[in-house]
């Protein structure tokens, strides 16, 4: 199968890169605002919707004026692309996917898009239109695809990558039997209906204490002074250090639940937050749930896996998985339990056998509405 996949890598610009890009972020997020504004003005003004090819025309108008002909000094595709990105965003809220587009600041992430004809790829070194030499990049893993755009971005960390944007020839696993579902929690990330426990690596937790002292002392600097500056860039480096972590542990997660089974099986996040506790480290754990149901649809549509995601409430801690007896209440605490039946439920192990039953009925009828159909077939089969 054809897929797009991007491949992302740090980069170390000399002194007359790092001026150059800038420059050219500066410019993309200037005219991505501009264009903004252009196009929030028209909506409502005359409430109309202003397209892509309009603001590119008035962008060709705006660099003919000299106070703005600066912005012929970076090369004209990023800006091109910063356009397209603006409209996408517009897209993307006009059918109730986005919010409203905001306007960028420079103290967050910078990037821009050059496309295939901004940039030269020989298999080995990318060069960016203008610069005299190619980007200094630190190679982890190679592709084999013809990269058709490459987005170059500086986090809050000063961090520099290039993201390369690949179609690539994917190849399927081999099929297999094997189904798994899996319960998304905070003591161990994932518990499978195999009986494995992820762990936590709580990375967060490690870094709490460090992280509550930087911003303690970032909020005491004052406001504009380089000392803020320093303070901030701190902060940002351990974010970006947590947010490392927890990528690698969730990449590794993932690809291993869907090497092993054919269909992963998962409650939907919706579901997931109307049941956890909300003093539970909920930020942290919500971020890393989602990344984690993320991970698993792509790699599932790459690798021909199915992913199976029960968008529907029932009670999968409080019923028995052996004879299907629900229990009133089960209070968070109480992590296993005894039934009326004689099993012994451990609470998470529990519930993931709970939720493969309705997983493989939604498979088997087709639609996620099958969740009670599939409790009283389960329950049906096990009291045989
Ligand atoms: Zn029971």
């Amino acid at each position: 199968m054809m897929i797009r996949r991007a491949y992302r890598y740090r980069f170390y610009p000399n002194q007359e890169q790092r001026i150059q890009l800038a420059q050219t972020f500066g410019s993309c997020r200037f005219v991505y605002n501009w264009a903004l504004r252009l196009r929030t003005d028209a909506y409502y003004r005359t409430s109309q919707k202003m397209s892509y090819k309009e603001t590119s025309n008035q962008l060709t108008q705006l660099k003919k004026i000299p106070d703005f002909s600066w912005l012929k000094d970076v090369t004209a595709v990023p800006l091109q692309q910063a356009l397209r990105h603006l409209n996408t965003a517009f897209l993307n809220f006009f059918a109730g996917r986005a919010k409203y587009p905001r306007f960028k600041k420079k103290r967050n992430k910078q990037s821009a898009t050059y496309a295939s004809n901004a940039f030269k790829w020989d298999g080995e070194k990318l060069t960016l239109a203008k610069m005299k030499f190619p980007l200094k990049i630190k190679w982890h893993r190679h592709f084999t695809g013809v990269p058709t755009t490459v987005t170059v971005s500086k986090d809050s960390a000063n961090r520099y990558f290039v993201s390369f944007s690949v179609e690539e020839e994917v190849e399927q696993l081999p099929k297999t039997d094997e189904q798994v579902a899996i319960d998304l929690g905070i003591k161990d990330v994932i518990v499978s209906s195999k009986g494995f426990a992820s762990g936590n690596p709580k990375y967060y937790q490690k870094y709490q204490k460090k992280l509550a002292k930087l911003q303690k002392r970032l909020a005491k600097k004052q406001k504009g002074s380089k000392n803020r500056d320093k303070a901030r860039l701190k902060v940002a480096k351990l974010h970006a250090k947590i947010a490392d972590c927890r990528q690698d542990f969730l990449n590794k997660l993932t690809i291993r639940l869907i090497r092993e089974n054919q269909v992963v099986i998962t409650e939907s996040l919706a579901v997931k937050n109307m049941i956890k506790n909300p003093k539970l480290a909920k930020a942290i754990a919500d971020c890393a749930w989602g990344e984690l149901i993320r991970q698993l649809d792509y790699k599932a549509s790459w690798y021909g896996r199915i992913l199976v995601q029960v968008d529907r409430f029932f009670p999968s801690s409080k019923r028995c998985h052996a004879c299907g007896h629900v229990l009133d209440k089960l209070p968070l605490e109480i992590r296993e339990w005894d039934c009326v039946c004689g099993s012994h439920n451990l609470r998470d192990y529990n519930a993931t056998l709970n939720l493969l039953a309705v997983g493989r009925a939604v498979l088997a009828y087709g639609d996620t509405s099958g969740g009670d159909r599939a409790l009283a077939l389960s329950s049906q089969v096990s009291s045989k």
